[in-house]
């Protein structure tokens, strides 16, 4: 490693290595730093690896413009790069009348952010769907799933070739504006150092708040504070895989989307995530929330479900931004906090997988107004 760059990247989740893929190219210095042994191992590979249409988000939010604008994108990258998905599609189904009043208003919403849906009869909904219980359904054709450590690894290879240096087990620990860029402090397996880079970007998930921090702002202030949340999810076994062709959801409570189907794409079976808020980092899951789990809205839409199928699993973390209602992405050149040439990107929770290759291309614009015809 040289001691100057053009752009550092704080974070190989699959928003960083995204970031890195498109923004290096011949003749800028690109670094990409990680904590962690390897790539992807906090949010991006602890995730329902869904590929979301862009239902649920307020319309013209980073949210569903990034979250539209990616599903297609994916898509198209899956297949000409050999990344395993399936486009297999989601119904959202209500249990009772009060989730289907909810499921109407859900189909307004993504109707309006311009998602393909369908609602479904209720004889729709048995011959897509035979053995789901349900009082109203809609479909949403273009949901899918993707394997979230291929994409990671896709968007790092894709970095790499374009000339990007990834460091592992390189924390950083502290940022300081300089004249010409920022003075990173960093620390690897045996020592600490500094060096300057001149464009910054945050892509550091459940710290991102902290790395904003280092740089000087008032998180507070900002709004920047995260929130972690945990997500259980437990398997479903008993064949009961075979049961269902497609992704099922359930009408969204509180601060999910709910307790829902989730397949990855060896059509393997669990349900979750089971979503509360910790002060801490454990993924263990044990089987003290499978009450939760069996009385969840979802349990009633698949009466073939018995309790003995269920087995605690695995659970990610999301880094959700604190707030009543509505938070969108935070993705922001920081020129106007005194901070020219540091980009935040803050509460990249979901549908974060699904808008990476999109975050991406919008990082990548923002760091072209920066530097400008500088490369
Ligand atoms: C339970 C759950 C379910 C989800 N389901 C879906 C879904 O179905 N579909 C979907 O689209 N999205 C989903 N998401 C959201 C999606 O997983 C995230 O939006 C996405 O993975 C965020 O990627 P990231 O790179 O920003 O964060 P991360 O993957 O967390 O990566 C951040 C990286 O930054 C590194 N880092 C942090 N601080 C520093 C530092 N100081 N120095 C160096 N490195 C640092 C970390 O080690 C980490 O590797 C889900 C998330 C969770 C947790």
């Amino acid at each position: 490693m040289s001691y100057r760059a053009d752009i550092t990247i704080i974070g190989a989740g699959v928003i960083g290595s995204a970031v890195a893929s498109q923004v290096a190219r011949e003749g800028r210095e690109v670094y990409l730093l990680e904590k962690n042994e390897g790539f992807g191992q906090e949010q991006s590979s602890r995730n329902s690896e869904v590929i979301h249409a862009g239902v649920y988000y307020e319309r013209d939010s980073l949210k569903a413009k990034t979250c539209l604008e990616g599903n297609s994108l994916l898509y198209e990258l899956c297949e000409k790069n050999g990344i395993a998905y399936k486009k297999c599609g989601k119904i959202i189904v209500a249990t009772n009348d009060v989730e289907a009043r909810k499921l109407e208003k859900l189909y307004e919403r993504g109707k309006d952010n311009g998602v393909p849906l369908k609602m479904l009869s209720r004889r729709e909904m048995s011959q897509l769907e035979p053995n789901l219980r349900g009082v109203a359904a809609f479909f949403s054709p273009t949901t899918g799933i993707v394997d979230s450590y291929a994409l990671t690894s896709y968007f790092l290879r894709k970095a790499r070739d374009n000339g990007a240096q990834v460091a592992y087990k390189t924390e950083v620990i502290g940022i300081e504006r300089v004249s010409d860029g920022y003075r990173v402090r960093v620390q690897d397996a045996s020592s600490d150092f500094s060096f300057i880079t001149g464009v910054l970007i945050n892509c550091a998930g459940l710290y991102s708040d902290k790395v904003a921090e280092m740089a000087g702002i008032d998180i507070d202030e900002a709004s920047y504070k995260l929130h972690w949340c945990k997500g259980e999810y437990y398997s479903v076994g008993g064949g009961k895989n075979k049961l269902l062709s497609r992704l099922i959801y359930p009408v969204p409570a509180d601060i999910s989307l709910g307790v829902h189907v989730c397949f990855d794409v060896d059509w393997r079976m669990r349900l979750g995530p089971h979503l509360y808020y910790v002060d801490e980092i454990s993924y263990k899951v044990d089987d003290s929330t499978k009450r939760a789990f069996l009385e969840s809205s979802i349990v009633k839409a698949l009466p073939f479900v018995d309790p003995s199928d269920l087995e605690p699993e695995t659970s990610g973390i999301l880094a959700m931004l604190q707030g009543e209602g509505f938070r969108d992405f935070v993705i922001r050149h920081e020129h106007d906090r005194g901070l020219p040439g540091f980009i935040n990107l803050v509460g990249i929770e979901s549908p974060g997988l699904t808008s990476s290759p999109a975050i991406a291309r919008y990082v990548s614009q923002l760091v072209n107004e920066i530097l400008g015809s500088k490369v």
